[in-house]
């Protein structure tokens, strides 16, 4: 039987319903999109975040925002509570809050460590500890973290922040066993580079913005960096029951960046050379 195309968008986007979801870090750049997404598909949505001043705009009428620091575990104590007050249950939770620092390790403090350790890695154990209880006992759970395509490999400068992606890796696989048991999934989405405000600033900081922009479309095969609404896609599959047999895994969403042996820059030149004449 044909499937209407009214049919089809109904299907589509009720794939969440009834299920409560918690976005961590959700007030702006891929947060926000992952949050508008599973709404999108009729969850409800909690973002908890230390802000939200970007809370306002399209969409934001699906989104409830409540006050989390996830590196104080009073604050995720009370946050859980609150959520489980106001709305019952939590089905899904996204580990998203991130900081980024770009620091040599001759400049880099104990204080810098622990700051970007306390935020990446330490937010998403904790999280996890106090949703879990409330997971088990609806049988049924999906936590899905942002990791980083910078856990396999890494940027000049990015000993802290890379040590806190491949430790979110590593808490990924130690969940999906712990929890597999109880009904509950983990898995890890790898972001390459994705237009958002943690990374702008830094390219921001070239003089040459247009050139640079260009050179970072060009290290990623599909030729252009990300949007955050491709990474709340890839979040929202592992949310829903669709990749109900998925755990434990990273998926890399970075348009085949990390799959790519880089050339010296004169080869490259000259395949993309030719490749564009080839098109021409
Ligand atoms: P943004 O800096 O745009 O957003 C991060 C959000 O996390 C902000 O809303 C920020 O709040 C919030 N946050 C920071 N600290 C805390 C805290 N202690 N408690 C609660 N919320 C907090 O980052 P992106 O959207 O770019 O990144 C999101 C995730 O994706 C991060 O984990 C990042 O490491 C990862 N990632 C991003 C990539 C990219 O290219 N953008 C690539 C690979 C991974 P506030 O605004 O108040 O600081």
């Amino acid at each position: 039987m044909a499937v209407s195309r009214r049919d089809r968008e109904e299907i589509l986007g009720s794939r969440l319903s009834g299920k409560v979801a918690i976005v961590t870090g959700g007030n702006r750049g891929i947060g926000r999109a992952i949050a508008e997404r599973l709404a999108e598909e009729d969850a409800t949505v909690v973002i908890g975040d230390l802000r939200d001043d970007h809370c306002a705009g399209p969409g934001a009428e699906r989104l409830t925002f409540v006050s989390l620091d996830v590196t104080n575990e009073g604050s995720i104590r009370a946050f859980v509570d609150e959520v489980l007050e106001r709305f019952g249950r939590i089905d899904i939770l996204v580990n998203n809050a991130g900081l980024v620092l770009h620091k040599s390790i001759d400049d880099q403090t104990a204080e810098d460590w622990d700051r970007l350790m306390a935020v990446n890695l330490r937010g998403p154990f904790l999280m996890a500890k106090y949703v879990v209880p409330e997971m088990r006992r609806i049988g049924l759970g999906s936590i899905v973290n942002i990791g980083s395509v910078e856990g396999y490999m890494v940027n000049p400068w990015h000993t802290a922040y890379a040590a806190t992606k491949a430790g979110v890796h590593g808490l990924t696989l130690g969940l999906a066993v712990d929890l597999g048991p109880d009904g509950i999934r983990c898995n890890t989405v790898c972001p390459g580079w994705i237009d958002t405000d943690l990374n702008r600033a830094y390219v921001e900081m070239h003089p040459d913005r247009r050139l640079i922009e260009r050179e970072l479309g060009q290290l990623h095969p599909v030729g252009r960096i990300g949007a955050p609404k491709e990474i709340a896609n890839a979040v929202l599959w592992l949310a829903s029951e669709e990749s109900s047999f998925v755990s434990g895994e990273m998926i890399s969403v970075d348009g085949a960046r990390t799959k790519k042996i880089p050339l010296p820059s004169i080869l490259d030149e000259e395949y993309r050379a030719k490749l564009a004449e080839s098109r021409a």
